[in-house]
């Protein structure tokens, strides 16, 4: 009996300590896992880092290759294209004016009066609706004629209310939120597709032309009289309001700005035709590059797989299309490396399924167990981590954001380089008197909806700028600045009113 009790004491003393080593080798692997993923969010972290030394290097990179795009055509990644804007809307106007604008997901329509006072601007009706996907790699005839039938049952709810007996003539701004060559103010030629379109064998056609013979087929006597880039439309509707407005940017899908330039600075332009003695200029800076821009293997892999690689580099880091899908990668590539995030999921691996609009719902969730990040997760096929991966989580959202937030605060800080407001030109920094009021018109649902982004952009703003110089740059953000501005643009080029509503 004593032997058979000292033998079961021995075996369970055997089996206690195999529980034992089991249970420590697989906390020992549970740590190794989760320090690999620690590795790949620091390796992340230090990839994406942007201390203030390196945004002023942005900001002069910026500002110089503005210059070499203003000197010669095909001078730098930024094609600085002219626009035949010269006079900005400033109150006066009046009519009745509709704008069209093809976004990067969004598409809206809208018709606003103009009673000669910025007090009486009234935006009458607005439509906003999502561009279908299929759309977006469609033909041109398609494309332009749902656009020409969105207008059409958009006219149709008007009904008779301008009760006039004549027929009506209407004028529409067209603004489009893509790269176009302008040969006046109201045509131009496509340059390039990007974000998600990609219509074939439309590059070099006029885009006024094409909406204009949409609209006649369907016999609408619309005119297309005027064809603006969405960040003209902002800075117009932004001057409208506030004359010291002197560049507008869109953080939306995509991102890009546009500033008023002295025309003498226009060099590859000999005659540009101004009586104001400056021109609005589309940066077109989706496309700016530099070699010390912080890129990561995520952003490579992006762009390689992208329909446009090669291209469009900036707004791959700061464009609202793309920070969900860079996040999506960083998690895909811990869930490949470590099980944290339980067996690969199939729906984590699919391309632009998480929405930068779920990033920032994550990067702001702010319940205590992170419900809206599990919530999120599931979606992605990933269920039940702990909090500690969620946490994670939220990590890579912040880190991702505030890269793209801060370069993009280095982008504007380029411009007020560029037009000599950054307090560097034309005098002492510390000297007040000589600083201008300048604002800068921000539109755009990422810098819209985006506290965090905002937030961010807003503090690497002052950072860059100093504090003397950022107490005088306003940032103003304005909801639908795009579409409305382009409809005042077009009203400010018109002399004579085109209906009388009464
Ligand atoms: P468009 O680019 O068509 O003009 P918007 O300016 O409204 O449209 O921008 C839409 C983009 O803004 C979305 O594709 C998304 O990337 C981003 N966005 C919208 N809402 C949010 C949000 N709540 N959080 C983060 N990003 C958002
Ligand atoms: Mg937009």
């Amino acid at each position: 009996m004593g032997r058979f009790l000292v033998t079961l004491a021995a075996a369970t003393a055997v089996v206690a300590c195999s529980v034992a080593t089991m249970v420590v080798r697989r906390r020992m692997k549970g740590r190794r896992k989760w320090r690999k993923v620690v590795g790949i969010l620091k390796d992340l972290e230090e990839a994406c880092e942007t201390p203030l030394g390196r945004l002023r290097q942005m900001v002069d990179a910026i500002a110089v290759e503005m210059q070499a795009g203003l000197v010669s055509e095909g001078g730098s990644k930024l094609k600085m294209l002219l626009t035949f804007v010269d006079d900005l809307p400033n109150g006066c106007e009046r009519g009745t004016y509709y704008a069209l604008h093809l976004g990067g997901s969004y598409f809206r329509i809208i018709r606003v009066h103009l009673g000669g006072q910025r007090s009486t601007l009234e935006v009458q009706d607005i439509e906003r609706h999502s561009i279908p996907t299929t759309l977006m790699n469609s033909t041109s005839e398609v494309l332009f004629d749902f656009l020409a039938s969105s207008l059409q049952m958009f006219i149709e709810k008007e009904g008779n209310m301008f009760n006039l007996a004549q027929p009506v003539k209407r004028e529409l701004a067209f603004t489009f939120s893509f790269p176009v060559k302008q040969t006046s103010l109201s045509s131009g030629v496509l340059i390039k597709w990007t974000k998600g379109f990609a219509i074939s064998e439309m590059a070099g056609e006029d885009i006024a032309e094409c909406l204009q013979g949409a609209l006649n087929k369907r016999g609408l006597d619309i005119r297309v009289a005027a064809l603006v880039n969405d960040t003209v439309g902002a800075l117009s509707f932004g001057h409208f309001h506030d004359p010291d407005t002197i560049a507008a940017v869109v953080f939306g899908t995509g991102s890009n700005a546009c500033y008023l330039e002295r025309t003498d600075a226009i060099i590859k332009c000999q005659n540009p035709r101004t009586t104001s003695g400056s021109m609005v200029v589309n940066m077109e800076w989706g496309n700016f590059w530099s070699s010390r821009l912080p890129r990561t293997s995520y952003d490579i892999e992006l762009d390689a797989e992208s329909m446009n690689s090669n291209d469009m580099g900036f707004e791959k880091m700061i464009g609202g299309m793309y920070l969900g899908d860079i996040v999506r990668r960083v998690i895909l590539r811990m869930s490949q490396e470590s099980d944290i995030f339980g067996p690969i999921s199939s729906i984590l691996s699919t391309p632009f399924i998480l929405r930068t609009n779920s990033v920032s719902a994550m990067h702001e969730d702010d319940t205590p167990e992170l419900l809206e990040v599990a919530r999120i997760l599931k979606d992605l096929g990933v269920s039940e981590v702990p909090l500690k991966v969620r946490k994670l989580v939220v990590k890579i959202c912040d880190v991702v954001t505030r890269r793209a937030a801060r370069l993009a605060a280095a982008g504007i800080a380029g411009i007020l380089k560029k037009v000599g407001r950054d307090g560097s030109g034309g005098g002492r920094r510390s000297d007040k008197q000589i600083m201008r009021r300048t604002v800068v018109a921000v539109e755009g649902g990422l810098y819209l909806n985006y506290r965090m982004f905002r937030e961010y952009m807003d503090e690497a703003l002052r950072d860059v700028l100093g504090e003397d110089v950022a107490q005088h740059v306003v940032v103003k953000a304005m909801e639908d600045g795009s579409s409305i501005g382009s409809a005042l643009l077009l009203a400010s080029s018109q002399s004579v009113q085109t209906i009388q509503s009464v």
